[in-house]
Order: C-alpha cells, then sequence, then structure tokens
C-alpha cells in the first residue's frame, strides 16, 4: 500500500513523495500521526545539509498519533490507542542503552532515528521501533497539540537544565529563547533557578520566557550579551548557562560568562563549521573548572511519561508555544518554512490531522 510523505528531496530541497506504508517488525508500530510539528533541527538537516545528503527521506520527529498495527511482541499497547512519539527512539538493548546513553544506541546520535536514518513523522503512516519501550500512552484529556511539544520541545528543553545541573538558588543564563530555550527557561526555574536570564531579540519569546520564570530579559541585539550579563551581575558572572540558539561562537560567551566551577548545557544543534572555540584565558587556562556538557534529549517511554505528568498536573504549560495552528497536511509545508524564516509573531507551529 502506498502513502504520502513529505521529504527531503536532497540538500536544500523538500516535497511531496509517494512511499510504501513501512513494515512492522515484531516488538515495533506503525502508528497515524493525529498532531505533529516541524522542528529547527529539519532546518538544519535540509537546508544546512548538517547531516549530510539524505534523498527522498520523509522529515519530521515531532508527533502524537493513533496506533493502527503492533508487531507480535508488543505486549501493552493495542491498536486505537493513542500515543505521544519520542524524537528519539532508542535501542533498549543496546550496549549505549545499558550504559545510560540511549540516546546514543547504536553509536552517536544513533537513537535519533526519524528523519536522520528513517523515515520521519510527515506521512500519513510511519514506523516506531521498540512500541512499548518508546510510545507512551497520551494522557486522557491533554489535547494532542499542546502534548506534541512533549515530542522534543519540553524533553530538548529540559535536558539543558539537567546538563547545566541547575540547582536551587543558581543564577542561570538561558541563551536562546525559541521553543527549546523556553523549554530550559522553564526546566531552569522548576528546578529552583534564583536569577533566570534570559537571551533572544523577538518580543514574542521574550515575554514567554518572563512567563516561564525568567527574571531578567536580555536582548542580544543591544550590545554583547556578556557585557550585558557582567553588568547585571556586578561582574561576577553566572552559576550555569544554558545553550538553545546562537551559533558555534555562543561557547565563547558562555564560558566567559560561567563563573568557575560552573557548568554549561548545550542542547543546540550546531549545523555548520569546523569546530568550536573555547576561550584559553577565560577557561581558566584550561583550570577553570568550568565543564561544558551537551547533549542529545533522552528519549523513551518512561522520560515521556513523566515530562507528560508536568503538563497534567498543570506544573508546565506548552500551550504558550503555540502561535501558530494548522489543520490538515497540506499546511505542512507551510509549517515547516514558518520554522525557516522565523517571522517575529512564531515560537512554534504545529499542524493537526
Ligand atoms: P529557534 O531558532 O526557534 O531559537 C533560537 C534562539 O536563539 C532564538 O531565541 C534566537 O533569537 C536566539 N539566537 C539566535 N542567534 C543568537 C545569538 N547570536 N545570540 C543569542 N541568541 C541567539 O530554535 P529552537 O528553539 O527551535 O531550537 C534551538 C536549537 O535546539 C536548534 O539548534 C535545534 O536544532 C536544537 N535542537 C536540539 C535538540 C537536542 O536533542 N539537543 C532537539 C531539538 C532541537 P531570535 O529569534 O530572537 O533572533
Ligand atoms: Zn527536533
Amino acid at each position: 500500500m502506498k502513502m504520502k510523505g513529505y521529504a527531503m528531496l536532497g540538500i536544500g530541497r523538500t516535497g511531496w513523495i509517494e512511499k510504501e506504508v513501512p513494515a512492522c517488525g515484531p516488538l515495533d508500530a506503525i502508528v497515524r500521526p493525529i498532531a505533529v510539528s516541524p522542528c529547527t533541527s529539519d532546518i538544519h538537516t535540509v537546508w544546512e545539509g548538517a547531516i549530510g545528503e539524505r534523498t527522498d527521506m520523509i522529515l519530521g520527529h515531532e508527533a502524537v498519533g493513533e496506533i493502527v498495527e503492533v508487531g507480535s511482541l508488543v505486549k501493552d499497547l493495542k491498536v486505537g490507542e493513542k500515543v505521544i512519539v519520542p524524537a528519539i527512539t532508542p535501542d533498549w538493548g543496546s550496549r549505549e542503552a545499558q550504559g545510560g546513553y540511549a540516546m546514543h544506541s547504536g553509536g552517536m546520535l544513533s537513537g535519533w532515528k526519524f528523519s536522520n536514518f528513517k523515515d520521519g513523522v510527515f506521512a500519513e503512516y510511519f514506523h516506531v521501533n521498540e512500541a512499548d519501550a518508546n510510545l507512551a500512552r497520551l494522557p486522557r484529556g491533554l489535547d494532542p497539540a499542546c502534548a506534541v511539544m512533549l515530542s522534543d520541545m519540553v524533553p530538548t528543553g529540559l535536558h539543558g537544565a539537567e546538563l547545566a545541573d541547575v540547582q536551587y538558588g543558581d543564577s542561570v543564563c538561558v541563551v536562546g529563547i525559541g521553543p527549546v530555550g523556553l523549554m530550559s527557561v522553564a526546566g531552569a526555574a522548576l528546578r529552583g533557578a534564583g536569577r533566570l536570564f534570559a537571551v533572544g531579540s523577538r518580543s514574542v519569546c521574550l515575554e514567554a520566557a518572563r512567563s516561564y520564570g525568567a527574571t531578567d530579559l536580555i536582548n542580544y541585539r543591544h550590545g554583547d550579551i556578556v557585557t550585558q550579563i557582567m553588568d547585571k551581575t556586578g561582574g561576577q558572572g553566572v552559576d550555569k548557562v544554558i545553550i538553545a540558539g546562537g551559533d558555534n561562537d555562543t561557547f565563547i560567551q558562555a564560558v566567559t560568562m560561567v563563573k568557575p566551577g560552573g557548568r554549561i548545557g548545550n542542547v543546540n544543534y550546531l549545523g555548520a563549521g569546523d569546530f568550536v572555540r573555547v576561550p584559553r584565558v577565560e577557561w581558566g587556562c584550561g583550570m577553570g573548572h568550568k565543564t561544558i556538557a551537551g547533549g542529545l534529549m533522552p528519549g523513551g517511554r518512561l522520560r515521556m511519561e513523566k515530562l507528560a505528568a508536568l503538563l497534567v498536573n498543570g506544573r508546565l504549560d506548552t500551550s504558550r508555544l503555540l502561535t501558530h495552528r494548522f489543520q490538515g497536511f497540506e499546511h505542512l509545508e507551510e509549517a515547516l518554512l514558518l520554522m525557516k524564516d522565523k517571522p517575529r509573531d512564531l515560537i512554534k507551529p504545529v499542524v493537526l490531522l
């Protein structure tokens, strides 16, 4: 049986294609999407060629859907159930998963399968490996449009706060407040940050950052952010930095503004360039105890269920991210191009099906 999907045709080129509906392995599921969202990572992949050439690969890795088929060894989930689909779907029996880094199962970044090694979720049907371990039931009453933020924006943003190891009372600077960075702001606030700086420029994002718990807003277009942070902290800098935007040189700023003993948690996907530079003197000539940690979001069912509990119990509201809602697959391209062009009023689009 054939299906339609919206694909990367090659670097810099996208379009609708037809493919066979994927086959379901014994542990797997086939899912029909009911809400999807394009990601800035799709933009890096297609327009920057960040992961290299891909031909006719269906895009998308953020979805809520309905199970239409399960394999013979799937014990728990059933056909007809609605599920949250994490962007990262590890192989749980792998050595990397046993070592605590399931997102790298099968090799670095290889837990990221959709729209990387296999067809993604912008299709009439898509395949999910190890369904019982990778899909979480959509909690009753949770709006699929809000829940689709659990695929990637919430787990990635919150992972930034984990990587930076935000502690009660820490001063934290989140650089980049698109949807990922906004969830880092929310994550840092949930983990008890004291003073919480948010760096962006578009007012829709700055206002959202305030609502997610930022205490100080910094516009990177109004001057060097290190100078602005140093001015506001009496030259001390901050305990923790979370990088969720900017470019390779953002690390220079982060290392400079973080205090000795501080941590930098990066979740930004560096789409271009060969090197990330670390400033020697500001890094304490290599002895400043300034740690740089960067990570792909953790995936899997348990993580999805726990993060869904934040929405269900009113601790986190993702509706604030959803500035553009579309109905119907025919709007997918429009939604993806919004993510590419980032108009002033955009945080995140969602397409309901
Ligand atoms: P957006 O493009 O929506 O947000 C980027 C943010 O960075 C905006 O606030 C932007 O400000 C800001 N920014 C841009 N340039 C600078 C600069 N020079 N200095 C400071 N801030 C700057 O991206 P998303 O939130 O959608 O995604 C963020 C990153 O996370 C992307 O690289 C994405 O690919 C990556 N990602 C990583 C994942 C992971 O698992 N690690 C998973 C998902 C995404 P403004 O818009 O105001 O100009
Ligand atoms: Zn993504």
